[in-house]
């Protein structure tokens, strides 16, 4: 075992209140694309523009078509926990309090079996109605091309609103920043996971950490802006790696 996984295993093993920040990097050991590496969609220099709250209003019909290309695919419905999100999970077994900050939408921290997920980019899970605030299970709302509210709202006799995925679109504020942020300040470990911090307001919270001299772990396959920082970096894979320190 070479030193710095030690070294991670030694904190992993001291640690009583572990925070975790996981981006994308988290979700490709899963099959799942990293969105700032070149992908279908995501090469599409508008791509902002089409999942925006201004195109989901404007544009419904392009809104829901741009949103279904880049997330409701076979990857996206397939997808299983990963070696990475087992280990996380499996820390929590063992007794640490363990608490997930993520940017990723595909719930694979919960279906390993993590307990406690902020999602900070919503999740693929439901839609939800604007006007009314009905919610409905995302299977549920594709059978048509730009889902509509089948609910009843007091101004209208049947509501028919357009439906919002419950992500968080390019041009809305991410969720729990405050939560995470308190989170992150209160445990004595925190590991970054599969994120090149790229994406504000999300990577400022490392760096709150760090001012608090926190314990803090990078692993990405890359290098980040913040690996000056960290107290340990490891541009290795997220799944592998936390699996091997954990056995
Ligand atoms: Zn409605």
């Amino acid at each position: 075992m070479n030193e710095e996984l030690q070294t991670l295993r030694n904190w992993l093993r001291e640690s009583q209140r572990i925070a975790v920040l996981s981006g994308a990097g988290m979700s490709t050991e899963s099959g799942l694309p990293d969105f700032r590496s070149a992908h279908g969609l995501w090469e599409n220099p508008r791509v902002t523009e089409l999942l925006s709250a201004t195109c989901l209003r404007d544009t419904p019909d392009q809104f829901w078509k741009s949103f279904r290309e880049a997330f409701l695919t076979p990857a996206f419905h397939n997808a299983k926990p990963n070696a990475g999100h087992v280990a996380l999970a499996e820390l929590e077994r063992r007794g640490k309090d363990v608490v997930i900050y993520t940017q990723n939408v595909d719930g694979l921290h919960q279906a390993a079996g993590s307990q406690s997920v902020w999602e900070l980019h919503g999740n693929l899970r439901h839609v939800y109605c604007p006007e009314c605030g009905a919610q409905y299970a995302m299977d549920q709302a594709l059978h048509e091309p730009v889902p509509t509210c089948r609910g009843w709202s007091i101004k209208r006799n049947s509501c028919e609103e357009v439906l919002h995925p419950n992500v968080v679109l390019f041009e809305q504020n991410i969720r729990h920043m405050e939560t995470a942020l308190r989170g992150i300040l209160s445990s004595d470990l925190l590991l970054i996971l599969g994120t090149s911090l790229t994406v504000d307001p999300v990577a400022t919270l490392p760096s709150m950490a760090w001012q608090a001299s926190r314990r803090t772990v990078l692993i990405n396959l890359t290098e980040t802006d913040f690996d000056p920082y960290a107290n340990l970096v490891m541009h290795t894979r997220v799944g592998q790696t936390l699996d091997s320190a954990l056995n």
